[in-house]
């Protein structure tokens, strides 16, 4: 029987998001009907909101996401009814060369995120402008979404779901970008820019995987604070300072890795980590922005003469079946810390609030509290 959901959509580039209610058709083959308890309020959805990443419109935005299953489609074998999962937001079939070869968030299945239909162009949510699509085919600002079954990552039952939602996107993205993209190793410097959401988990990853120094840039004070309370050694307003530190610290060797995590990506900032890392150095590029723009400007040959690496990461490099899984095991066993980063929560109603409170600098993350 196909129900009524009430969503976060996204009419047009520049608008205020919108509250509306939507219809939730039945799930069909492989896919299931969630219930979504939390959502996180992460910036890619922002970057919909105001036309930096273009997507199909109308969209139910929202790509963190944690809830239970409340019915399966036919066929469906990943998840049964009642369970709790933390959604991911890139698909992961399992059968396609990058899936099959460890590389699941390069799935191919992931190819339509930004179209946000199911596989055959499915649009389970409908409303007053007929398909509405759903951000990462997910839409996690909805009360409850048909979503496809590759996308469920079951977790525990008894792990808090307000805490693991931030698993679905933000903490794989910066903790991977530091540990699998930057491979950073012990001993290690790492600098990490911009403190965000995702930074601030950079800064966990590279902390666990044995940095001798973790150096956070932000310009923004409690971030900074943020990232020293959660691992980091050192913590610069600008990369000029930071630069200053990096070269005394390492006697002029420079850092092993810099993690670029800014809300837009510019070439300023590709320049700043290209420029404070080392020979051998990895730049890794976690953030975004306009598709067609071209936001690195390097000298090549000092790339190739200090062997310099730019990396681009998505979701960290980390495969969500077995990552997601293993990500929230270092929280229960406290080598990673969760509650730390939930600044505010809001409802579906403050949606543009919460995103207001985001781009005012305020929230590491918030997080929409749904009510059914
Ligand atoms: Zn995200
Ligand atoms: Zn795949």
């Amino acid at each position: 029987m196909p129900m009524k959901t009430r969503a976060a959509v996204v009419y047009e580039p520049g608008k205020p998001i919108v509250i509306e209610e939507l219809d939730v058709d039945d799930p069909g083959p492989g896919e299931v009907l969630i219930k979504f308890l939390y959502a996180g309020l992460c910036h890619s959805d922002l970057h919909i909101t105001t036309g930096d990443m273009q997507a199909r419109l109308p969209m139910v935005l929202g790509h963190e996401g944690a809830g239970v299953i409340e019915k399966v489609g036919p066929g469906v074998t990943r998840v049964a009814e009642g369970d709790h999962v933390v959604c991911s937001f890139i698909p992961s079939c399992g059968k396609c060369r990058y899936c099959s070869t460890g590389r699941q968030s390069i799935c191919d299945m992931g190819a339509t995120i930004l179209e946000g239909y199911l596989p055959g162009e499915r649009f389970p949510l409908t409303g007053p402008k007929g398909d509405y699509g759903a951000m990462c085919m997910l839409g996690t600002f909805s009360q409850y979404s048909v979503i496809h079954e590759n996308s469920c990552v079951p977790v525990d039952g008894d792990l808090p779901l307000d805490k693991a939602v931030l698993v679905g996107c933000g903490v794989p993205t910066g903790w991977g970008s530091a540990v699998n993209s930057a491979k950073v190793r012990p001993g290690d410097t790492a600098v990490v820019i911009g403190v965000g959401g995702i930074g601030i988990n950079a800064v966990q990853g590279a902390r666990y995987a044995g940095a001798k120094n973790v150096i956070a840039i932000d310009p923004l004070e409690n971030k900074r604070e943020k990232a020293l309370e959660l691992g980091a050694t050192h913590a610069f307003a600008t990369a000029g300072e930071a630069m200053e530190a990096v070269t005394e610290l390492t006697r002029g060797q420079m850092a092993d890795a810099a993690i670029l995590t800014v809300g837009l990506m510019t070439s300023e900032v590709v320049s700043e980590g290209f420029n404070i890392v080392g020979k051998d150095g990895n730049v890794v590029l976690t953030g975004l922005n306009k598709l067609d723009m071209d936001n690195i400007q390097l000298p090549g040959s000092i790339l190739t003469l200090f062997r310099k690496k730019i990396i681009g990461s998505l979701f960290g490099d980390c495969n969500p079946m077995t990552d997601i899984p293993r990500i929230l095991g270092l929280y229960q066993a406290g080598d990673l810390k969760l509650d730390e980063l939930i600044t505010q929560t809001y409802t579906l109603d403050e949606v543009n609030e919460g995103y207001a409170d985001l781009e005012a600098g305020k929230n590491v993350r918030g997080i929409i509290v749904h009510e059914h």
